[in-house]
């Protein structure tokens, strides 16, 4: 067991529980992700929702990437973490006027939009700014990701995204919008996809769009094929780093762009997730009938994931070099689904003892909640303990 990578002494007075950021981790993921894209027309947007505490949002900012923001708010928090308006894509299938407005109003990159009221609207917002909306329409590919189906995105009878059938009718509402410029198709088909054939589907079919809207003397300078990279939960040690080269390879192979054309991406988990660890205390060990139970001070509130979609979380024991035990490893909430892990093997546990339950960088902080009247949980950096 690798303990080496927390510094358990730093951790011992801090108050528990709370997110630790590996900053160098960080830095890594990012030199290698501007490593596979630099020089190729390629550019990177990343997902705020996946986390927006603002240590994180610089250090991605610093590195010249754009932000892919899905609520107004998100476009104003990226604005101050250091993000270029002309770099923020703006997705989402319920944007309100308010966020359509602060889109405007900053001269966004582009508007990923969802529907046909979405387009009549944008465009009156634009026209009484006197201002052109950039748009990309966002396509359900209908490509399975093969992935957890609350993460599923691209299939057809989805909520997000506009069905392929309705594109002729959408494009004449375009037509008829003065201030909507349409730059782009957009496409987003899950999360934590593994199997990368399934973007090689979404190239297939994101060539046979261009194809459709080039018969139709439409040019797409901009082709936006979503997130959805995954990550290894299982084994955060020996693989901390997402494929991003077999990842970006394969787009250069199975996508030709067209000449002026770039290619854009929209990756949130696979940036930030492995740089995060959820860090607990363990308040009690409750000996069931067969079962050893690990209650910890940390909880759903604080990472929802296991709860919300049964992801898998690797958990290890930071304090203890014991014989190895089976234990369900829980929190404290009100919940039969507060549950981290089942028959996960620890260092044998006692009162007191520290875990770092790993990967818990993405749709971990951001999704925290006070249910119970509990405080949000803190966040400390690996560089600045
Ligand atoms: C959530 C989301 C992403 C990021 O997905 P990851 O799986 O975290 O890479 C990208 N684009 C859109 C439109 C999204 O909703």
């Amino acid at each position: 067991m690798i303990k080496g990578i927390f510094p358990v002494e730093k951790f011992s007075p801090l108050e528990t529980p709370f997110y630790y950021y590996d900053m160098d981790l960080l830095r890594e993921t990012l030199d290698t992700i501007r490593k596979e894209t630099e020089n190729k027309p390629f550019h990177i947007h990343y997902a705020i929702k996946a986390n927006h505490n603002p240590r994180i949002l610089k250090e991605i900012a610093s590195y010249g990437f754009g932000a892919d923001c899905v609520s107004g708010n998100e476009i104003l928090k990226a604005l101050a973490c250091g993000f270029s308006p002309e770099t923020i894509a703006f997705a989402g299938v319920g944007k309100t006027d308010r966020e359509m407005n602060i889109g405007l109003d900053h001269d966004i990159f582009c508007f990923n939009v969802e529907s046909k009221p979405e387009v009549k609207i944008l465009n009156g917002l634009a026209a009484a700014k006197g201002k052109t909306a950039r748009v990309a329409l966002r396509i359900n590919p209908n490509v399975d990701a093969h992935t957890h189906h609350y993460i599923t995105t691209g299939l057809n009878e989805n909520k997000f995204g506009i069905n392929q059938q309705d594109l002729p009718e959408i494009l004449e509402i375009i037509a008829e919008s003065a201030n909507i410029k349409l730059i782009g198709i957009h496409f987003h088909i899950g999360s934590q996809i593994t199997d990368l054939s399934a973007f090689e589907d979404l190239c297939v079919k994101a060539a046979e769009l261009q194809e459709w809207f080039n018969e139709k003397g439409i040019r797409l300078p901009v082709i936006n094929v979503g997130g959805g990279l995954g990550i290894n939960y299982q084994h955060p040690n020996h693989c901390p780093i997402a494929d991003f080269e077999s990842y970006f390879r394969l787009f250069e192979k199975y996508l030709k762009l067209q000449e002026d054309q770039s290619l854009h991406f929209e990756l949130g988990r696979s940036v930030v997730a492995p740089c995060g660890s959820l860090i607990a205390r363990t308040v009690f060990v409750k000996e069931g009938l067969q079962k050893k139970f690990l209650i910890v001070d940390a909880g759903m509130t604080d990472l929802i994931r296991p709860a919300l979609y049964q992801a898998f979380h690797h958990i290890e024991n930071i304090s203890s070099d014991g014989e190895y035990t089976p234990y369900d490893v829980v929190g404290p909430i009100c919940e039969s689904s507060d549950v981290f892990a089942k028959e996960m093997m620890l260092n044998r546990a006692e009162r007191g003892d520290l875990i770092a339950i790993r990967s818990a960088g993405a749709y971990g902080e951001a999704m925290a909640s006070q249910y119970n009247c509990r405080p949000l949980p803190a966040s400390h950096f690996s560089d600045s303990l």
